[in-house]
């Protein structure tokens, strides 16, 4: 068994040409996924072959190139409603990111439904992203933001949960698995409960595509967000998905080409979905190499992945246990391949560093979720995440890395 999945380790690490490289006279161990994913070869060289062969604007224009670079851009869509198991093409919406498609809902969903005296459920585990946004709809509308607490292992509080819904609640926005605790919060129960009150539910998805399963449908969500970097494709851009009953009534969230069907001085048609909420020239590239890193999964398969991905979280945990002074902040029973810690000898930063200097790339700081680190007591936190390219020997270098920083601060 430990042979087999070793010889898995290796084929994934070899797929990612960045990790061959050296780091401080060191081979790279990449523990930061969360933060961003490297890209496989396959993903690198869709791009390439976008670039070199089929680049024209999309939508516009009769000539064969256009035509191309148009079907490939749409086969994305078809790709991306397929792994997320959408019911139609055009509840795919392209946007930059999760950061952007949270931002859409606010905007056109939140302006056009929330009003002052409504309120906005989130949680205190939430990304910056699922914060600001509502934060800014609260100021411009006068409705109210709600927040479900975080127990101390690191689980929401499902009964406050259940006590904040009311019928001033208008939107429940939800992160699905933790970037920093690294819980999976048990959403399909969450929405059938919000559903209950008829309040629709925005899931957060940045930090759980890469890692599990989503089927919008089985789900049942209202509105699912995530980003393609996160998940072994390229920056720049992400998806929303939205119901199509729930994105027909949505006004346009920002105005100019391709959303439109009609323009004139006097008054705009707006375009059908999924364009009413492409203005502009989209990030082709970007979405054609999201389709490529979908492939990718797709090809290993998310039972591989979790199996790998289990190995190395469980792994981790017992040897960050053998650490002194080591503290995990973040103890659910479901979790996606991510360890928050501090410890007693030094601060985050200074471990950052030091381990910097032994190859190893780890996040330090406050992750985006200053509230939750808040809930917690501490300004910062160590954080380490695996991707499906590390293998059990990056965590042995990050122990012994972790006992250096010790020897140093002690
Ligand atoms: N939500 C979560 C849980 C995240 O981890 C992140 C990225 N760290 C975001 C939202 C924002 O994603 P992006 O920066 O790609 O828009």
């Amino acid at each position: 068994m430990g042979d087999i999945v070793e010889k898995e380790i290796v084929n994934f690490k070899e797929d990612f040409p960045i990790l061959s490289q050296i780091n401080q006279e060191k081979p790279l161990v990449y523990l930061d996924s969360s933060a961003t994913t490297q890209k496989p070869e396959s993903v690198i060289s869709a791009i390439n072959q976008y670039y070199r062969h089929d680049n024209a604007n999309v939508h516009r224009a009769v000539y064969s190139l256009s035509e191309r670079a148009t079907m490939h851009y749409e086969a994305a869509r078809q790709t991306v409603k397929n792994f997320i198991n959408a019911k139609h093409n055009h509840e795919i919406i392209f946007t930059r990111g999760t950061t952007e498609s949270i931002n859409l809902v606010a905007n056109s969903y939140g302006l056009s439904k929330i009003k002052a005296g409504d309120e906005i459920l989130l949680t205190q585990m939430e990304h910056h992203s699922n914060i600001v946004p509502w934060q800014m709809l609260c100021e411009k509308t006068g409705a109210q933001l709600k927040v479900v607490p975080v127990l101390d292992h690191g689980e929401l509080d499902l009964e406050a949960y259940q006590k904040l819904l009311s019928n001033r609640t208008k939107i429940v926005a939800l992160i699905h698995a933790s970037n920093v605790l690294g819980t999976i919060n048990p959403v399909k129960s969450m929405i059938e409960i919000a559903h209950q009150h008829h309040i629709p539910v925005l899931l957060d998805g940045a930090q759980a595509m890469s890692h599990f399963p989503v089927d919008v449908q089985a789900l049942d969500c209202d509105f699912y967000t995530f980003s393609s970097h996160k998940m072994y494709g390229p920056t720049g851009v992400g998806v929303l998905y939205g119901k199509e009953r729930l994105l027909e009534l949505m006004p346009p969230y920002q105005g100019g080409g391709d959303m439109i069907s009609r323009v004139s001085f006097d008054r705009t048609d707006y375009n059908v979905l999924p364009h009413k909420f492409e203005a502009g020239t989209p990030n082709m590239a970007g979405v054609i190499g999201l389709a490529a890193a979908i492939d990718y999964l797709n090809q290993i398969g998310f039972s591989k992945i979790k199996a790998h991905e289990t190995m190395l979280l469980q792994y981790a945990e017992t040897q960050l246990a053998q650490i002194p002074g080591l503290k995990i902040i973040g103890q659910a029973k479901e979790k996606v391949a991510v360890i928050s810690f501090v410890m007693e000898q030094a601060h985050p930063h200074d471990i950052g560093t030091v381990l910097n200097e032994s190859g190893i790339a780890i996040r330090t700081g406050h992750h985006c979720a200053m509230p939750l680190n808040e809930r917690f007591n501490v300004s910062a936190t160590a954080r380490v995440s695996f991707g499906l390219y590390n293998q059990l020997e990056d965590i042995d270098c990050l122990r012994e890395g972790l006992f250096k920083a010790i020897e140093l601060f002690e």
